[in-house]
């Protein structure tokens, strides 16, 4: 998203640019509506990545496109899952209202204002990262560890805290930590990628359809030696894995920044500061994973967005077969096993309701989502066909098949590297600010540089729109004779 809104303003500008996409056989990243995933689905029940857009009115970008482009969107109340016991028991409406009230109360109004008002110099037997601790430390520390002993709870912190952050709480920062259960949350049942659609054909019969090179897999960006490297002419040199070289006088690099972290991709020095260098380090790279699972038939309540799965102590029993094999230890490593259980195939989207596929998703989150990706495609099904019975009863799963299946694997993919950022214990806003401050030849967009929206397209967008913006400001700074930048329509700017 970061990359094609900012090409299509430049494009719009009446500047030559071409998109180097990694991948081989499409665009769009972390938005992908998986067309061939399963035969017959075509919409939300096979966004791979990005589902959610969040009705802010004012804010979301998700939105404002959909609603430009006059692409339907539908309420999905995913937050709030009718929770179960287990064999088809259902918590209370009225328990669950309650709980929910509860966790709400003390995890997003008095444990922030906690973290607010300690002060880590009277802590001494906490650990102490620039005078950050974990949201998990934090929640101990200060009086709140029913948060992580109690079994709905721990449902919650996978169900809203993880699968939001994308990481556990053990990682995650307490002082950067903030109420992030948004509101009026909408899918689009024809799929994400819709909405890149008419960014990249063009719309209005007016605009030229961006240039996107698949199979471009960038690895250095350096100043060209052939050309002098004084203010006045400076040209870039981008070099592909299979040799493409490509010349220009500005890069917007847009990888995630788990590319980033990984340090495929070779830079000249003077690129990037070390302020930036810095902030690649700290932030933090978190994970989720979605399996998809087509049925012959509806075994669940229609009408229901999601179904959640309380933690129970028979659920532990595949994580305790993979502690078992050495090699995976370090992915399940977890203090005890609800937690960790409470994070694998817990949670489950009724994509029937949005699409009238006869399609589950089930979520992974922080170290579940990494071991899932260390199983085979019928281990994972097969736990979680196991989860599914736990929470509807194994009779009525009896007579199902799965038609279909697919699954994620955002780790391994070396064009992600992982989901979304998050913040780590001693990061701070400051470093998601930094790649912003980047004065050319190269700048770098994407979620991970938007202190406001990052971890979301909306992020990813309005980053695409600043540096296009510091991309003409630049150009016409340095070769205002090249560029008649003077003619360009501000409003094809200010689209946000
Ligand atoms: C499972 C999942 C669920 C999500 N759910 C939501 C949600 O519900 N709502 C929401 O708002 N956000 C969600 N997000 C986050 C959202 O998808 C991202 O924040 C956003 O799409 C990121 O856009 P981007 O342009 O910054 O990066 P990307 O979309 O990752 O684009 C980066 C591009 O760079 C390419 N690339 C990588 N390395 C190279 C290289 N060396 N050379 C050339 N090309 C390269 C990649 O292939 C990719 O096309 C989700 C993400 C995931 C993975």
């Amino acid at each position: 998203m970061a990359g094609i809104k900012a090409a299509r303003i430049l494009e719009n500008a009446g500047l030559n640019v071409t998109i180097l996409e990694g991948r081989h056989d499409r665009y769009g990243g972390r938005i992908w509506t998986n067309y061939e995933a399963m035969n017959g689905s075509t919409g939300a029940e096979v966004d791979m990545g990005a589902s959610w857009i969040c009705d802010d009115g004012i804010k979301n970008t998700g939105m404002k496109l959909s609603l430009a482009q006059k692409i339907p969107t539908v309420f999905s109340d995913f937050l709030n899952p009718i929770l179960y016991h287990g064999n088809d028991s259902r918590v209370h409406d009225d328990d669950w209202k309650n709980i929910y009230k509860d966790y709400r109360r003390l995890m997003f109004d008095e444990l922030p204002l906690s973290i607010e008002n300690w002060d880590p110099t009277t802590k001494k037997n906490l650990k102490i990262t620039d005078g950050d601790i974990s949201l998990k430390v934090a929640i101990r520390t200060l009086g709140y560890s029913k948060l992580l002993s109690d079994p709905v709870f721990a449902f919650l912190n996978s169900h809203l805290i993880e699968a939001d952050i994308g990481a556990e709480m053990g990682l995650t920062s307490a002082k950067m930590f903030e109420d992030i259960t948004a509101k009026n949350t909408r899918i689009i049942p024809q799929g994400y990628a819709v909405i890149l659609k008419p960014l990249v054909d063009g719309s209005n019969g007016q605009e030229q359809p961006l240039k996107i090179l698949l199979d471009k897999e960038v690895i250095s960006i350096k100043f060209d030696k052939n050309y002098k490297i004084n203010e006045t002419d400076r040209w870039l040199r981008i070099t592909t894995k299979k040799g493409d070289l490509f010349k220009s006088r500005a890069v917007i690099i847009t990888v995630p920044l788990g590319v980033l972290k990984a340090n495929t991709i070779i830079f000249d020095e003077k690129l990037i500061s070390r302020n930036v260098k810095r902030s690649i380090g700290k932030l933090g790279f978190g994970l989720m994973n979605k399996i998809h699972l087509k049925f012959n038939e509806i075994f669940w309540p229609k009408s229901y967005h999601a179904f959640g799965l309380l933690p129970n102590k028979d659920s532990c029993k595949y994580i305790k077969e993979v502690r078992k094999n050495p090699k995976r230890k370090h992915i399940s490593n977890a203090n005890n096993c609800s937690e960790l259980d409470a994070s694998l195939y817990h949670s489950w989207i009724n994509g029937y309701l949005y699409t009238g596929q006869k399609v589950l998703i089930g979520y992974a989150t922080g170290k579940a989502a990494r071991l899932t990706e260390a199983l085979s495609d019928d281990n994972i099904k097969n736990i979680a066909l196991d989860k599914l019975r736990e929470i509807f009863g194994k009779k009525k799963l009896n007579k199902i098949k799965v038609a279909a299946m697919v699954r994620t694997k955002w780790l391994q993919d070396r064009f992600a590297r992982g989901t979304w950022t998050y913040h780590p214990t001693g990061s701070t806003s400051a470093d998601l600010e930094s790649f912003s401050q980047i004065k050319g030849p190269l700048f770098i967009a994407g979620e991970h540089t938007n202190p406001e929206n990052y971890g979301t397209v909306t992020g990813a967008h309005n980053s695409g729109i600043r540096a296009a913006r510091a991309v003409l400001d630049y150009l016409y700074k340095n070769y205002h004779h090249e560029y008649s930048l003077e003619n360009i329509d501000p409003n094809l700017i200010n689209i946000d």
